[in-house]
């Protein structure tokens, strides 16, 4: 496959549904043209996602579920520790990943959200975003990012939300949502 001669940092952001399904979607087309897939999912701790089911049958890729469980505005100084301290081995693991320049594509699923959180620093991730190896794709989702991560970033998307179904009642959806 021809490789790009310089990284490429992709972003996925905002409110609506969307972020997570376009990474995947990238790591779908990049294994069929062969190359090989890293993906951190930070602040998640379902192992039985439909992602984390496919991702981790498929010869090619790799999946890391790092988080802590559901991160609510109420933890305790002690929970957030739990959190901050899962959060920090997560960029530990994404940035030997990305060092070791075996994927074609690494995924950052939700870091924005660990970055928004102040579980992750800003100049994290620009240095992780300035450093990358010849030919390696990084991306990186959540919900909001600072204007310097934004900046660092080749291609940056916005998921608008117009609508959602779970303004309708319509809860989680296996396959859908997870
Ligand atoms: P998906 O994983 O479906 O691509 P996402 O990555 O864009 O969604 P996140 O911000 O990571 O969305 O939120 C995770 C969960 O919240 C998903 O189950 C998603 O369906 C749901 N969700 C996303 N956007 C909205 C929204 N605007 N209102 C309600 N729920 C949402
Ligand atoms: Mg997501």
């Amino acid at each position: 496959m021809n490789r790009s001669a310089k990284g490429i940092c992709i972003i996925y952001i905002g409110n609506g549904k969307g972020k997570t399904t376009a990474a995947l979607g990238l790591a779908c087309r990049c294994i069929g043209q062969g190359g090989s897939v890293c993906i951190c999912q930070f602040l998640k701790s379902d192992k039985t996602t439909g992602e984390a089911k496919f991702f981790s049958d498929m010869p090619s890729s790799e999946i890391h579920v790092l988080g802590r469980g559901f991160v609510t505005d109420s933890l305790s100084q002690k929970e957030r520790e739990k959190h901050c301290q899962a959060a920090c081995d997560a960029v530990k693991l994404l940035e030997e990943k990305l060092l070791s320049a075996r994927y074609r594509l690494v995924i950052a699923d939700e870091l924005l959200d660990a970055v928004a959180l102040g579980f992750v620093d800003v100049d994290t991730v620009v240095r992780l975003q300035s450093n990358l190896s010849p030919g390696t794709t990084l991306v990186i989702t959540g919900r909001t990012a600072t204007q310097s991560i934004l900046d660092q970033a080749d291609t940056v998307t916005e998921m608008k939300e117009v609508k959602h179904h779970y303004q309708k009642g319509i809860k989680a959806v296996r396959g859908i949502e997870y």
